[in-house]
């Protein structure tokens, strides 16, 4: 994925947390006009649902990991989104209460570089896999 000319190296951690947001979304696409489903067993349509960074985009690192910023979206949406902020700000104002809202827009620190802090990549696989138990899935890696 491709920031203007920055491309955003991914790490572990990029890989749990995206796992970790679509199957708290349930691989169904947030978009409240979409709400298409996806099978996280299938490999083809698994791709083409996404951990998108709603807020702020991925290379914001203090909200890089922050599940308030994202959502899961089908490959469609995500492109929708992207078109165009003011639908970033009308997703998120459709899933966030004001408080979230808020709480997030504090969360800008600026800083989109450096080093991703090694607990992180911990912290995002743990997280995931508490969501395998509490779906009675069995976690994959
Ligand atoms: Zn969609």
């Amino acid at each position: 994925m491709r920031f203007g000319k920055q491309k955003i190296k991914t790490s572990g951690a990029d890989k749990w947390f995206s796992k970790y947001i679509r199957y708290r979304d349930k691989w169904t696409c947030q978009n409240p006009k979409c709400n298409k489903e996806f099978d996280p067993k299938n490999g083809k349509e698994r791709r083409r649902l996404h951990c998108a960074h709603i807020g702020y985009g991925r290379a914001h690192i203090p909200t890089r990991w922050e599940a308030l910023n994202c959502m899961a979206l089908c490959i469609n949406c995500h492109d929708w989104l992207d078109q165009h902020p003011m639908r970033a700000f009308w997703l998120m104002s459709q899933k966030l209460s004001h408080e979230e809202l808020v709480w997030l827009q504090l969360q800008y620190k600026g800083r989109t570089r450096g080093r991703i802090p090694k607990h992180v990549e911990k912290e995002a696989r743990e997280k995931y896999k508490k969501i395998c138990r509490g779906m009675g899935i069995k976690y994959v890696d």
